[in-house]
């Protein structure tokens, strides 16, 4: 039992090092859920208490516009201050739920730049303010472009994220599949080189940035986003391993250098990602599966209560319906339904019960 501990509420800088750096050395990851709006944050950091694990919470770009809300007409607006807002939420609330919260943005390729650029702006307005970063951490993922470009680009970006204490992470080979309109074709069964990142790859990555600030790399192996039909998922976590001794060994430095990041980990065989875990992952994406387990118990509930769907009262025995049609009662089965998957997720990733977080 580690003896680090850290207040609850959203880590940042130091606090976020200690918390990779932790969760590296006790052998867990953390899982990392996308959310789209106060009742998922709020889900995920319910969820993360019942568990006693800390946690990673994560916007995508239309997730940042869906929290802003769709009625905004200026889309790259929303998706700023989306983003600003739930950051703000979380900042506000985490720290009643007791345990520690990572507040990260997820993929944005070479057309979202300027999105990660207008966050940095609002974020250079709150370390100004508060002494401390809004988000931990932005991901820049720029794998579908050539990997000087990539790196030069993810470079001058942590640059500017050093001097807010923030984290960045960035992507080396492609995680196939489709995560909200960003990623590659998957090609199925095809035993494609990019699909595996090159370890020389990761080494360039390390010479480059590790001079400059804090950094995380997802590296692909055979991992895909969504969810495929059994079988399809070929993961090959010595991958990982061989691009931790690479660093290691031109380097000298201890074991497992790298901070390694798993996408694309929904349906994954539980064997798999442990042997990741045990080779420097400390974060492992969960999106699919957690919309699944919002939507499917709302969808059970509409299914037996129909008529309180299309009625307020009930047109033959006058059965009033406002307490099935009240949106809080179906949204906290949906709240419910994270909550319970996500327990799974803290135990597949061994993250249960190893919050650092004392108040
Ligand atoms: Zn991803």
């Amino acid at each position: 039992m580690s003896d680090i501990t850290l207040k609850p509420g959203v880590v940042t800088g130091e606090g976020y090092n200690t918390l990779v750096n932790a969760a590296k050395a006790g052998g867990y990851a953390l899982p990392a859920v996308n959310v789209t709006g106060t009742n998922t944050i709020n889900a995920v950091m319910e969820a993360a208490a019942n568990a006693n694990s800390d946690i990673i919470i994560q916007l995508s770009n239309s997730g940042a516009q869906f929290y802003a809300g769709r009625g905004i007409e200026d889309a790259f607006k929303a998706k700023v201050m989306g983003a600003v807002a739930a950051a703000q939420h979380a900042h506000l609330l985490a720290e009643y739920y007791g345990i520690c919260v990572v507040m990260h943005t997820d993929h944005a390729n070479k057309a979202l730049i300027p999105w990660i650029e207008a966050m940095l702006v609002e974020g250079e307005k709150y370390y100004e303010q508060y002494g401390k970063p809004l988000y931990s951490s932005h991901m820049l993922d720029l794998s579908a472009d050539p990997i000087d470009f990539n790196l030069s680009e993810c470079a001058r970006i942590l640059e500017r994220m050093a001097k807010l204490d923030m984290s960045l992470e960035i992507e080396l080979g492609v995680t196939g599949g489709e995560e909200d309109g960003i990623g590659s074709d998957f090609d199925e069964g095809a035993d494609n080189s990019k699909l595996y990142t090159q370890p020389a790859d990761v080494l360039q990555a390390y010479n480059l940035l590790n001079p400059i600030g804090h950094f995380s790399v997802a590296a692909s192996f055979g991992n895909v986003h969504g969810v495929y039909k059994p079988g399809n998922v070929k993961l090959r976590p010595e991958i990982l391993k061989n691009s931790q001794t690479l660093v290691q060994q031109t380097h000298g430095t201890g074991d497992n250098p790298l901070h390694l990041v798993f996408h694309g980990g929904s349906g994954s065989e539980k064997a798999k990602i442990t042997e990741a875990v045990s080779y420097g992952v400390f974060k492992m994406n969960i999106d699919t599966d957690t919309q699944f387990a919002f939507s499917e118990p709302v969808g059970q509930f509409v299914n037996e209560n129909p008529k309180a769907f299309l009625y307020q009262v009930d047109p033959e025995d006058g059965t009033p319906y406002k307490k099935f049609y009240d949106p809080r009662k179906y949204l906290r089965l949906g709240e419910e339904g994270i909550i319970a998957r996500l327990q799974e997720a803290c135990d597949d990733l061994g993250s249960k019960g190893r919050s650092i977080a004392r108040s």
